[in-house]
């Protein structure tokens, strides 16, 4: 069998076994409360922070839709036409020209390029957080913010771009295989070293003091069977007002974080329940299925751009002759923007269905439904959430299931137990 075969043989396997784990692993069989009890919540909701909440987020949908349409532009632009070719040949130059200039220099300028027509719309962002009083780093820290993860894609996107162009030189006709699996490779990596190497550029952590709560919290752990050594609570107010939680990690880099706004809002009762959904999170092992899941995707498209780098209208449109020349590489980033542009709904959907499960988790293990509630109403009042986004955002781009679904489930939760 050729190279080409064997890819489209590797690509219908990873395809497969994608399908497999989300068809098995993600909790489908629980269909969110009636939208009569979503509404009975939202009308529970004070109508002045529901106002403000929804003017709030109308302040920043335009910029955030910009960003998005403008970063595709740009990136189909770069891509589809003899542009970007252009613009890694000029980088390169200074440097002599030679191939690795070419993938190290062009392809980190065409990144930037592709990251600094949308600085505009992350400073509107900053703007808008800043008047609703929800930011509290102010310019300086959120340029220093900026500044440190240019810096940290830079550092990841020259160790991907010369993995990546060398391995297209060594092996010209299964580069793809190697691709592929480095791609895999990066992804769980990357995962897997996010909370000792990445988050600690952005955050100080510490273990939450001992006391009661703390107390409370890892009992709870141990009851739920989860081994907990610490849960770490983030410097968080340093940028933010908003309050949260969440988990990281996986294996001997996992572990539970709380927002230090979140102690400082919630009462003890409350952030408990929002460990006990973490929890949910680590013991059904969320960031490590969404990883293997990324993992898997991530190789897939690395073999999808190897089948379409033979498609000499798109080769043509580039104005390269080969897909391995690092010229090629705009026409790469904008497929990869594409998809990942489809494929947020995907995402926030799959996302939403875990999310919904954790707080059925959390509600179960706590037993009470009701703090539970008033939680979400908290986090929906800290963060200015819409606790009724419109359909199409929410169809698009949520993670979790709005503030009056979580409400109507937790009061479906206490009818059902009589608590
Ligand atoms: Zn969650």
């Amino acid at each position: 069998m050729s190279p080409r075969g064997w890819a489209v043989l590797t690509l219908a396997v990873l395809v497969t076994a994608g399908l497999l784990t989300v068809a098995l692993l993600i909790p489908w069989n629980r269909p969110p409360a009636p939208r009569a009890d979503q509404l009975a919540a939202l009308r529970d909701l004070p109508v002045d922070q529901v106002e403000r909440a929804r003017e709030f987020r109308a302040a920043l949908r335009p910029g955030g839709w910009a960003a998005l349409a403008v970063g595709l532009l740009v990136a189909l632009l770069l891509g589809l036409t003899p542009l970007g070719a252009r613009l890694v040949e000029l980088a390169g130059r200074p440097f002599g020209g030679h191939w690795t200039a070419e993938a190290l220099a062009g392809g980190l300028a065409v990144v930037l390029v592709a990251d600094l027509v949308t600085l505009p719309f992350a400073a509107w962002r900053q703007a808008v957080l800043t008047r609703y009083g929800m930011s509290t780093n102010g310019w300086g820290g959120w340029t220093v913010d900026l500044l440190k993860s240019y810096a940290l894609s830079a550092v990841v996107g020259a160790v991907a771009l010369l993995g990546f162009y060398t391995v297209l030189r060594l092996a010209p006709r299964w580069w793809w295989a190697f691709g592929a699996a480095g791609a895999a490779g990066l992804v769980l990596l990357l995962s897997f070293a996010l909370p000792v190497l990445v988050e600690p550029v952005f955050n100080r952590f510490a273990p939450m003091e001992p006391g009661p709560l703390r107390t409370e919290v890892m009992d709870l752990a141990a009851r739920d069977g989860v081994p907990v050594r610490d849960v770490l609570v983030a410097d968080a107010s340093r940028r933010t007002r908003s309050v949260n939680a969440y988990v990281s990690g996986f294996g001997p880099t996992r572990r539970i974080v709380v927002y230090d706004t979140l102690l400082r809002e919630a009462t003890p009762q409350e952030v408990t329940s929002v460990v006990a959904h973490e929890l949910s999170h680590a013991k059904h092992r969320d960031v490590l299925v969404g990883t293997a899941t990324g993992a898997l995707g991530a190789a897939a498209a690395v073999i999808v751009l190897y089948l379409l780098g033979s498609a000499g209208g798109l080769l043509r449109l580039a104005g390269v002759d080969s897909i391995r020349d690092p010229r090629a590489f705009p026409l790469l980033l904008a497929l990869v923007t594409l998809v990942g542009v489809v494929s947020t709904p995907v995402q926030a959907m799959l996302s939403r269905r875990v999310e919904a499960r954790a707080d059925a988790h959390a509600m179960a293990l706590t037993g009470d439904p009701a703090t539970f509630e008033a939680m979400q109403r908290r986090l929906a009042g800290a963060n200015l959430a819409d606790p009724d986004p419109p359909r199409w955002e929410y169809l698009y781009s949520a993670s979790h299931p709005s503030t009056v679904e979580r409400m109507a489930a937790a009061r479906a939760h206490a009818r059902e137990t009589g608590r």
